[in-house]
């Protein structure tokens, strides 16, 4: 399967999946985007793959059916308030696009309806876990955004995440601050901000990778464990992570963790 980024909106990707002249999107928030790369790339639209109901990641789908005029399945959480579902899923669900299997989990927290699809090439997180981050909580609490976040670091290492947005920039400077003396942390800062000066993306990234320099897959490990006790949390999963994500979202408010070029 070929996977390709295609910029959207202020700072979304959507991901444009293609085998055999036949293709699937997943959030496509934009249809304009989609539609030029499937006609630059002479491919037929085969199913749409939603991860969460947002507007950003669904409102291109009923644009997308309509200009082309075709009925394709659209996959997507089965709890979703988004109404264009034709083919909902639940957690060990499999879909199978031309022979590329794709599972289902359940990774709420950022919302209720959040689903990831995952095979051994590729994970598609949506907003759920990004490169060196993860998304806020603006549905779902700590508890339920710990243990989707600890199901996605259970998958191998050399499976590719491929997330809803481009927030490496400020994730991977939050990261630095909370775990200053990580030398894959800088290491990855130092690229990240290489890849933003020559405008390249930072996303796909390998799991392994993030295993080692996302807080959000680390908030229970050391030393991030004993820095977020330290900042007040209590020792369980769910208090270590709202403490990494409360504090996230401290340095976001200043405007301190923007990209500076
Ligand atoms: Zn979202």
């Amino acid at each position: 399967m070929q996977i390709q980024g295609l910029r959207a909106l202020d700072d979304n990707y959507i991901w444009l999946l293609s085998r055999n002249g036949r293709a699937w999107v997943v959030d496509p928030g934009d249809p304009t985007v989609v539609l030029d790369a499937l006609e630059a790339a002479g491919l037929a639209l085969a199913g749409i793959l939603i991860t969460h109901h947002h507007y950003d990641h669904t409102q291109g789908v009923a644009d997308l059916l309509e200009q082309l005029n075709i009925s394709v399945p659209v996959y997507g959480p089965a709890n979703s308030r988004f109404d264009g579902i034709s083919h909902p899923l639940q957690e060990g669900d499999r879909l199978d696009l031309d022979g590329w299997a794709l599972n289902v989990l359940e990774t709420p927290g950022h919302t209720l309806d959040h689903v990831s699809y995952w095979n051994a090439q590729a994970l598609f997180a949506g907003d759920t876990l990004f490169t060196a981050g993860c998304g806020r909580l603006f549905e779902g609490t700590p508890a339920q955004m710990a243990t989707s976040l600890k199901k996605l670091r259970a998958l191998p290492d050399d499976t590719l995440l491929y997330c809803g947005h481009e927030y490496t920039w400020a994730n991977i400077h939050f990261a630095a601050i909370a775990e200053p003396d990580n030398p894959d942390i800088d290491q990855r800062k130092r690229q990240t901000i290489e890849c933003y000066r020559t405008g390249q993306p930072c996303v796909p990234a390998p799991l392994g990778e993030e295993k080692r320099t996302n807080p959000f897959l680390r908030f229970d490990l050391p030393p991030l464990r004993e820095t977020l006790l330290a900042r007040g949390a209590q020792d369980d999963d769910a208090s270590l992570f709202a403490t990494l994500r409360g504090w996230k979202d401290e340095l976001d408010a200043t405007g301190e963790l923007e990209p500076r070029l």
